[in-house]
């Protein structure tokens, strides 16, 4: 049952034209739980909120299905303006993005030419941009894009997925660049043909792999609610004298809240992943999808 919901979930979040319906109504079931709201200032008061409170943020503007140049450049517009606007509130927050929102599957030099220009923004700024991973089609393109633009910027960093057989080979490769790592255990629907099918071997494929690059000496981001792998993190920082400075926790906003006050209490980095935007629909679906207990919540929502 579990897995038919959360292949439903992944279905729908993918749809376009469920995508193209949501964003004419607005937040709503129960989105504003995870989504921080449509616009710039709607977002930028939850990261002072949460900068209130000891964490940190990465703010993503949410833009999913591009098909035209003008959307992709659009895509790039709201990027840098995100930029400014943290530079200008002076909260503490870098950006996260999807290179598809940028024209990833239109041309890949004009996404290479958008990133360079929200790379060089944030760079005035002093701040960083991390490339979120898509599914497994956008894996190696990402993985190139990223080595390319890793020649020219240090203030740059990408995902990397548990999930998927290639990346205890990746982590080896990306260890030449001194690569800033988010490692994550994966959120798309992907062939057992290309990444493990069962949780417990992606559980160890996440340990292996944070093991690997903390001890590489790489910068490190732990981006996962699961308990055990936030002890397994904190274990091998111990017994290998890792400084708090080497890694950070991350987490989605709205999900384990408690867990997340605890690491800052414990005096560990905490950054808040918080997306907004008009296009929430596909990352509230794949939220769902990971945990379909959250369905109630929703069913909640709707009749309020
Ligand atoms: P799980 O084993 O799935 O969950 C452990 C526990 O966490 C659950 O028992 C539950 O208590 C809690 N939990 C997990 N998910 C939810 C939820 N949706 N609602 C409520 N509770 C929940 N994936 C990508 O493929 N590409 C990315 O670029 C990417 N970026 C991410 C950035 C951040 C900051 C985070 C935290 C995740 C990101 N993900 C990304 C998603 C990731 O791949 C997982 O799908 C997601 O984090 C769930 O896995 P988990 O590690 O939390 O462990």
């Amino acid at each position: 049952m579990e897995v038919l919901m959360r292949n439903m979930f992944q279905a729908i979040g993918k749809n376009r034209s469920a995508n193209q319906l949501a964003k004419r109504y607005g937040l709503r079931f129960g989105a504003a739980r995870f989504v921080a709201g449509e616009t710039i200032g709607q977002s930028i008061e939850v990261v002072r909120k949460l900068n209130q409170s000891g964490r940190v943020v990465t703010l993503d503007h949410l833009g999913e299905f591009i098909s035209t140049e003008a959307e992709a450049m659009e895509s790039t517009e709201m990027c840098l303006r995100t930029l400014d606007a943290i530079a200008e509130s002076g909260v503490q927050s870098n950006l996260s993005l999807k290179m598809t929102s940028l024209g990833l599957d239109i041309d890949k030099e004009l996404c290479i030419g958008n990133m360079r220009k929200i790379l060089d923004r944030a760079r005035e700024y002093g701040n960083f941009v991390r490339i979120d991973m898509e599914d497994y089609a956008h894996c190696q393109v990402s993985l190139d894009i990223y080595r390319e633009l890793r020649q020219t910027y240090d203030n740059v960093g990408i995902v990397i997925q548990a999930y998927l057989f290639r990346t205890e080979q990746d982590i080896k490769d990306l260890n030449e660049l001194r690569a800033n790592l988010r490692l994550v255990k994966g959120a798309y629907k992907e062939s057992p043909k290309v990444a493990f099918p069962e949780k417990k071997d992606v559980d160890e494929n996440y340990k292996k792999i944070i093991k690997m690059h903390l001890l590489n000496g790489n910068y490190t981001a732990v981006a996962s609610h699961d308990e055990n792998m936030i002890e397994f993190t904190k274990q091998i920082v111990k017994e290998h004298g890792i400084p708090n400075d080497r890694f950070e926790f991350q987490m989605l906003y709205g999900i384990c809240e408690e867990l997340q006050n605890r690491l800052v209490a414990e005096g560990y980095k905490v950054r808040v992943y918080v997306p907004y935007g008009i296009d929430w629909f596909g990352y509230f679906m794949r939220r769902l999808a990971e945990r379909p207990a959250n369905v109630w919540f929703v069913l909640k929502n709707m009749f309020k």
